[in-house]
């Protein structure tokens, strides 16, 4: 059995938030800071366990922890390790903002966490501080290279590039590919409802950025079957290769592979989209779970084909720390 939408589009890729909450403040995120709100907490790591070795049961084959920041919980490497050991997952993923990654990093390759997003929108300390409210540049430069030392099959680093920020650093990203396997994604900035006058001022188009790439000899790279929506381009002097993630792209949605399921146990079809399916109260207990997975094989029928985000439509989505990016 597996996952599959009205569309023919079907599932092997899951992104799971395990926290709203976050320690920085990123200013297209969350640039107030993360407010907690009364209400019930985060899915605990039995309800994880059961939701994680559902979606498995139904053909997924890799899960991405992510969040807000997926690292602040106290019981973050226990949840890595069950995850990693759920049957027919076969690559655990993490997306993190790279805070305790210097001093985490062998732990979490260890606990079976194999592919790693590490966020770095800057390489200059004071614009990092400036973007992030943290002074933690160095500090995540270092965790990245600690990355490379654990021996994690893929680390990647994605820089979300700003007009008047930190368009002026590509090269410096370019150049951390130079001379190991670094796939460096930039990403382009994404409109959500909180954010809409920062989006205006800062946005740039990808195909600016494409631009750049083929003028510096970067070539695209054929495109797998398989690929989720990121362009990738190489170069014959870099190890490293380039990720472009293009939202406003005509083709992004067709080629999107991924679900979301939040840290309130929420599945989200779309992350641009207006509703997320509440689907905690059958992960309390193992006697639930064939409950969970005929009413997710329902669900999913209900995604849509594309999302509106170039008609200003960002559906519910405040910001991404709400449901993952
Ligand atoms: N806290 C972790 C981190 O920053 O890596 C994981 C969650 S964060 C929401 C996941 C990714 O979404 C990050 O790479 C972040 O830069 C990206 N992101 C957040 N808001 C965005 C926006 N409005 N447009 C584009 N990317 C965004
Ligand atoms: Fe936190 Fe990640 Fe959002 Fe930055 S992008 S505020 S690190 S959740």
């Amino acid at each position: 059995m597996q996952l599959e939408d009205g569309f023919g589009r079907t599932f092997r890729y899951l992104r799971l938030s395990l926290t709203e909450a976050c320690n920085f403040r990123c200013s297209y995120c969350l640039p107030d800071g993360f407010k907690k709100c009364a209400g019930p907490g985060p899915l605990t790591l039995d309800e994880l366990r059961r939701a994680a070795t559902v979606f498995a049961s139904l053909g997924l084959t890799k899960i991405r922890l992510t969040g807000g920041e997926p690292t602040i919980r106290p019981d973050f490497d226990a949840i890595a390790e069950t995850i990693a050991a759920v049957p027919g997952i076969q690559k655990l993923a993490l997306t993190t903002n790279g805070y305790r990654l210097e001093k985490r990093a062998q732990t979490w390759a260890t606990a079976g966490i194999r592919a790693l997003n590490v966020s770095l929108d800057s390489l200059d300390p004071a614009t990092f501080h400036a973007i992030t409210g943290h002074d933690r540049c160095l500090e995540v430069m270092r965790g990245i290279d600690a990355a490379f030392e654990a021996g994690f099959e893929t680390v990647k680093l994605n820089a979300v590039l700003m007009k008047g920020v930190n368009d002026h650093e590509i090269d410096g990203f370019l150049a951390l590919a130079k001379d190991r396997p670094l796939d460096v994604r930039f990403i382009e900035l994404m409109e959500t409802g909180d954010h809409a006058a920062f989006f205006r001022d800062h946005h740039i188009d990808a195909d600016v950025i494409t631009g750049k790439l083929a003028a510096g000899g970067w070539t695209p790279k054929l495109k797998a079957a398989d690929a989720g929506p990121a362009n990738d381009f190489v170069h014959p002097d870099f190890k490293g290769s380039v990720g472009l993630i293009a939202p406003y792209s005509k083709d992004f949605c067709a080629s999107c592979n991924r679900l979301r399921f939040s840290s309130l146990g929420k599945l989200h079809l779309c992350l641009f989209g207006d509703f997320g399916i509440p689907m905690r109260q059958w992960l309390q207990s193992d006697d639930q779970m064939t409950e969970f997975r005929d009413r997710l094989i329902a669900a999913v029928r209900r995604k849509t084909a594309g999302h509106r985000l170039a008609d200003g439509v960002t559906g519910m989505t405040r910001n991404l720390s709400a449901i993952g990016g």
